[in-house]
């Protein structure tokens, strides 16, 4: 049997194959510290859990409307309008399960083939993923080191035709943790004025930022026209297995998504919007909570991965990864995170999981506690040293 070309180029996500070795390893009897993984280790928040329990109890537990419960919808347009300083109307939202249908059904709707698609590397595998599916053509853009992983403005500029119909922005970013500045999003966004296209802003990690808050690309003048936000509940409030994400886009498109949702997922599980709705409704202090202690372990990882020779880490301001660079001992990241798992027994990945551009680095998560932390940290300072 064969397959369709559209597919052909799927690989799996890093994170998913690094860790389906790490648990073969552990099935073995080995100890293995889990830094690969992208999910918050927090228990999903007590009054968000008894709020599905509550629903489904009640009887929540039937179709609803493609592109979600209008009491969510509305909850979500105003609490992410106010966050981003903008008006959004709850027909500009959609629903899905998880945010990760919001990076693919919007790119069916704009994308056609011969249409380029800028995106960032290293950036979420799935961007690259979706935007081939869709048939249209990835352009990688980098993002520097030394601006805190910032878009490289020229190669930006160099990469902008007349072909460019979407730019993809992640901020806080996976895998570098780095936020684009103010004048990025200037820049970014007139650029997507002058070409006339689309921008999908992927800020998924917005409420995870550690110095202040990073601006949203949909805030600025002209932008709420041509601007796809997606976010989700997955980070925000540990809720990375209930699937339940959220787009907030001009409403034509939103129109297009929900047909698109009518024939791929029907809706998102009515129970679990509940939950999202408790979530949002509900009492934040967890959330702040989650994101101080976030912010102790990032500085207490970044503080000892550069005490490490050989490695250089960059502060990340947002999400819950460092990138750290590893290019002084001079071998492929993939074989890297390889010796660091098999020796050392602690699961990263290698940078290049994002894109070519993440030669020379790994991705490391901190969302693992400081006890974890600080065995990982020794282990993996003891397996570099042996490398000379
Ligand atoms: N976008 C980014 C940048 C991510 O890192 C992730 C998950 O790791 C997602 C989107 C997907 O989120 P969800 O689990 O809500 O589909």
């Amino acid at each position: 049997m064969s397959f369709a070309s559209r597919i052909a180029h799927l690989r799996t996500e890093g994170a998913y194959a690094v860790m389906a070795q790490a648990q073969a390893l552990e099935a073995q009897g080995r100890e293995i510290i889990h830094l690969e993984i992208g999910q918050p280790d927090f228990d999903t928040y007590a009054h968000i859990s008894l709020a599905a329990i509550r629903a489904l109890t009640s009887g929540q537990t039937r179709y609803n409307p493609p592109p979600g419960i209008p009491a969510l919808r509305r909850a979500l347009a105003e609490d992410a309008g106010k966050r981003r300083g903008v008006t959004f109307a709850p027909e500009q939202v959609v629903v899905a399960p998880g945010a990760k249908p919001l990076l693919f059904l919007p790119l069916l709707a704009i994308l056609d083939e011969g249409d380029e698609v800028i995106y960032p590397d290293p950036g979420f595998p799935t961007y690259e993923a979706a935007i081939r599916v869709a048939g249209a053509t990835p352009v990688a853009v980098p993002l520097t080191e030394q601006t805190g992983f910032d878009l490289d403005w020229p190669a930006f500029d160099q990469r902008v035709s007349p072909r460019t119909r979407l730019i993809i922005l992640n901020s806080p970013g996976n895998p570098t943790g780095g936020i684009l500045s103010e004048r990025t999003l200037e820049h970014v966004a007139q650029v997507a004025r002058d070409v006339d296209c689309w921008v999908l802003s992927d800020e998924i990690y917005a409420r995870l930022v550690y110095e202040a808050p990073a601006p949203s690309i949909v805030s600025l003048p002209g932008m709420m026209d041509r601007t796809i936000v997606v976010d989700g509940f997955s980070k925000t409030y540990a809720m990375t297995g209930w699937r339940l994400g959220f787009g907030i886009m001009p409403q034509p498109l939103a129109e297009r998504m929900d047909v698109l949702l009518v024939h791929s997922v029907g809706c998102t599980a009515t129970f679990t919007q509940y939950a999202g709705l408790a979530a949002v409704l509900g009492p934040q202090d967890q959330v702040d909570a989650v994101c101080a202690e976030f912010r102790r372990r990032r500085d207490h990882i970044v503080n000892g991965l550069n005490a490490i020779p050989g490695v250089r880490c960059h502060m990340p301001r947002g999400a819950f990864y460092a990138f750290p660079n590893v290019e002084a001992f001079g071998r492929p990241v993939e074989e890297l995170a390889e010796y660091l798992l098999e020796q050392a027994g602690v699961a990263v990945l290698p940078g290049t999981s994002f894109g070519a551009n993440g030669q020379g680095h790994l991705r490391v998560s901190y969302a693992n506690s400081i006890e974890s932390i600080d065995k990982a940290l020794d282990r993996m300072a003891r397996a570099l040293a042996a490398l000379g």
